[in-house]
């Protein structure tokens, strides 16, 4: 089965860089922001740039801003494009200050969130296990998932990348069933905001043993239509070559979707 490519833009909580602003009052609202991270103003220009950009129809995109642009990114973006929260807690709406819960998600017709992103398992402490939890309970509950996965340059000199990534997958299967509304995104941390883009050899080599994981500890129909994307210092040069490999089935991007360049990163395939 052919699988759709796939491709997420990670704005993390950072601002957009280089984007035309067609206004005289969006130029003055923009510099007003400039030296601020993650503003509503920049939000509103990115999404305005790809609601004006001609985008290849046969990729699925998804935005992932900052929580507290999500319901305004919902409302300004074309319909075709998803939206996808950083995080999401793994409980039912409760007392648990400072979280967002999966059905306040839904509620705000936000389908997608991104988790074990790797700066969340390194500087927010979430393990395999806590990455897997809140994974099994966002699927169960009706959100779509970009799990993220990889080694750092350690695990990778000491050539323990597969072995890194298979625990972290192992921790998943523990908890997971449907293999359907998730989309593995194999990010080596090494790599993430760092300008130092894994090979294309390197990248396919670690794509095709996730496939094989996929064939021999999930099954066959999972192997061959579960999306594995590659992230880690994508932009639109190297994009093209990457794109070509045969397990590599999209992008998640981190500094170059705050970009209008995201949109040739979409666009790599035509
Ligand atoms: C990311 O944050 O997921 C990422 C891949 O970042 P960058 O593209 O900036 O390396």
């Amino acid at each position: 089965m052919a699988r759709k490519f796939f491709v997420g833009g990670n704005f993390k909580i950072r601002k957009q860089e280089g984007l035309h602003d067609p206004t005289p009052e969006r130029h003055a609202e923009k510099n007003h922001n400039t030296h601020r991270n993650g503003t509503s103003a920049s939000v509103k220009s990115i999404v305005e740039n790809l609601n004006n950009a001609t985008l290849d129809p046969s990729v699925e995109v998804v935005i992932s801003p900052p929580a507290l642009y999500l319901i305004l990114t919902r409302e300004l973006l074309k319909g075709e494009i998803g939206v996808a929260a950083q995080n999401v807690f793994d409980k039912p709406n409760g007392a648990f200050t400072g979280e967002i819960s999966v059905s306040q998600l839904i509620d705000s017709k936000i389908d997608w969130t991104i988790l074990g992103h790797s700066e969340r398992r390194t500087i927010l402490g979430e393990s395999d296990t806590t990455v897997a939890s809140k994974t099994a309970y966002a699927i169960a509950n009706g959100l779509s998932v970009m799990w993220c996965c990889g080694e750092s340059l350690e695990e990778r000199e000491a050539d323990k990348t597969v072995e890194v990534v298979t625990k972290q997958l192992d921790a998943l299967k523990a908890e997971i069933s449907d293999w359907s509304k998730i989309v593995i995104a194999y990010e080596p941390i090494w790599a993430i905001g760092t300008g130092k883009v894994a090979t294309t050899q390197q990248a396919q080599d670690v794509h095709a043993a996730i496939r094989n994981w996929l064939k021999t500890a999930v099954s066959d129909k999972a192997a061959d239509e579960t999306r594995i994307l590659y992230g880690g210092s994508v932009n639109e040069k190297n994009c093209g070559e990457l794109s070509k490999q045969p397990d590599i089935d999209g992008f998640l991007v981190g500094g170059a979707s705050l970009k209008p360049a995201f949109v040739d990163i979409i666009n790599c395939q035509q």
